[in-house]
């Protein structure tokens, strides 16, 4: 069901009875064991039940109204512009939140700061990358040339590191589903690069705060504060001042990919690192940095045209092998990694955050390793979904992942298969997944096996281009976290904000940009 939005009318107060859903939910920690009793107690399957079309005709329109004029907005590409790149559209957005358990949320909050640290220290064990991604890495020729970069680099960046120039940045996202059956969020993986939409998701609290303020069913309390707007650009500048290159003009370089110009999500981080710390960013393509970027060889300051030092790289690019077509942008990263600036990711980073090491973490013992203290590591593993190696050394010698293949191959319906990529769209499902596990062999070595987790359906007001529809839902919660390190100095490590993604329970891949998904927000019950 489609309907066009029209502009102009006034949302009326709807009754208390929109929301009524919270009143009889319990979800304590561990209150949830069965799917029977989870099922009977789901606040989310009366979302919207209650909502008549009138009714939501005219809150679309307040809704994308407000969006348009606090710039929660994405890039139209309208060939009828004269610029098409500053022509701009609402983002796809969910018109009421998602209701979520509180206690749960709030242990997905605290555990962040364990998750950055654990990045931390499976980035600075470089053997340990070595050794786990290897075998992936010989049939997987990104993730052998993000290992090749990391060799490359060894030498200048002990160098920096003897120095006391090294400065570590991390923006993460820990992406969670809400699994049905053992009523905990269960991690679907962890970004370590590019981690998207925390400014535009720090604006969907701020409309769904606006929506609970016209309609007498919300409450705005249960909104958890969204900090992202401001936490991101802070720890970008946190990184800036401690290169020491401030003072001489330095400046943020925003990689980014050729075209992308108009992300408003990235514009937010370039508005804030200005007017909270009058911090300059420069977006630049590998390519263009490849061209123009020089590395002084005895400081190891990447200078701009210009002479402007850069103090930290971001990246919004250089997670996917499509943005390294030709050996400039290799070329490019190799500098960037060698660089006394901060980079966000270093090499090491993104190898730590990708799903191969993921898996190979949730293996006995492995993740203990990296977090010595038990009650830590314990908590970490209350996210931790089933994870299997394909390697067909492991499935030869380990029982239990070759029962877990044997049972994936017999109930596909159960399981994601997925390969060394980032960006949406990759996995495999169903009768494909069947089909290779079934076809077997080395290649497999680059994918991993994972339980496939069971969100609640829930029932949701879906607008994308100014048109709303309603189904069946589920969703995705994402917790930014960001952590600076000068050396053996931790300067920040906080949880720094949240992303909810709600998509159609049709669809298997959950990207808003890759136009799965739309920007939704957490509401806590009790
Ligand atoms: P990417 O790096 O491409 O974002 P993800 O691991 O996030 O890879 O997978 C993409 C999407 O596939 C997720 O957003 C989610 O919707 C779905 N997905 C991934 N893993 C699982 C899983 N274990 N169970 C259910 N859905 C999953
Ligand atoms: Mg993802």
């Amino acid at each position: 069901m489609q309907r066009h939005v029209s502009v102009g009318r006034t949302a009326q107060l709807l009754p208390r009875r929109f929301l009524h859903r919270q009143a009889c939910v319990d979800f304590a920690l561990g209150a949830l064991t069965s799917r029977a009793q989870y099922s009977r107690i789901n606040p989310q399957a009366m979302r919207h039940e209650e909502l008549s079309e009138d009714e939501i005709g005219p809150l679309v329109d307040d809704a994308v109204v407000w969006a348009n004029q606090h710039g929660l907005v994405v890039a139209l590409k309208d060939p009828n512009f004269v610029n098409p790149e500053l022509a701009v559209v609402h983002a796809p957005l969910s018109l009421t939140p998602v209701p979520y358990p509180r206690a749960r949320f709030q242990l997905a909050q605290q555990v962040m700061p364990l998750f950055n640290q654990l990045v931390d220290a499976v980035a600075a064990d470089e053997p340990y990358l070595e050794s786990t991604l290897r075998p992936a890495a010989a049939h997987d020729a990104f993730t052998g040339r993000l290992l090749g970069t990391l060799a490359a680099t060894r030498d200048a960046r002990a160098t920096l590191r003897a120095a006391r120039r090294e400065v570590v940045l991390g923006i993460h996202r820990s992406d969670y589903m809400l699994d049905e059956p053992s009523g905990k969020f269960l991690q679907v993986e962890l970004n370590t690069i590019a981690s998207s939409f925390g400014c535009l998701s720090a604006l969907m609290t701020r409309l769904h705060n606006y929506m609970a303020s016209r309609m007498t069913s919300l409450e705005p309390g249960r909104l958890p504060a969204n900090p992202a707007l401001e936490h991101i650009p802070d720890a970008i500048a946190t990184a800036a001042d401690s290169t020491g290159l401030r003072q001489e003009g330095g400046v943020v370089v925003m990689v980014v990919q050729p075209g992308e110009r108009n992300a408003y999500d990235q514009q937010w981080i370039q508005l804030g690192l200005w007017e909270r710390h009058r911090l300059r960013t420069v977006r630049m393509t590998l390519a263009e940095i490849a061209a123009t970027a020089k590395l002084d060889p005895a400081t190891a300051t990447v200078t701009l045209k210009g002479g402007a030092p850069v103090c930290v790289f971001y990246f919004r690019a250089g997670y996917t092998p499509t943005d390294y077509p030709t050996e400039t942008e290799w070329a490019a990263r190799e500098l960037i990694e060698r660089s006394n600036a901060a980079k966000c990711p270093t090499v090491a980073y993104q190898l730590a955050g990708t799903k191969k090491v993921q898996q190979d973490l949730a293996a006995p013992g492995v993740l203990e390793r990296f977090v010595p203290d038990s009650r830590d590591s314990g908590l970490l593993r209350e996210f931790f979904a089933g994870l299997w190696s394909l390697d067909p050394r492991d499935v030869a010698t380990d029982p239990g992942v070759a029962a877990a293949v044997a049972d994936a191959v017999a109930r596909p319906e159960a399981y994601v298969l997925k390969p060394q990529r980032e960006g949406g769209g990759n996995n495999l499902y169903g009768e494909e997944l069947r089909a290779a596990l079934r076809a077997g062999g080395e290649q497999l070595s680059a994918y991993i096996l994972m339980q496939r987790i069971l969100p609640p359906a829930n029932r949701s007001v879906l607008v994308r281009n100014g048109q709303w529809s309603q189904g069946e839902t589920l969703s995705e919660l994402g917790i930014y976290g960001t952590f600076v390190r000068h050396g053996d100095a931790v300067l920040l490590n906080q949880q720094s904000g949240h992303l909810v993604r709600t998509k159609t329970s049709s669809s298997n891949e959950g990207g808003v940009a890759a136009g799965f998904a739309v920007l939704d927000s957490p509401y806590l019950v009790d």
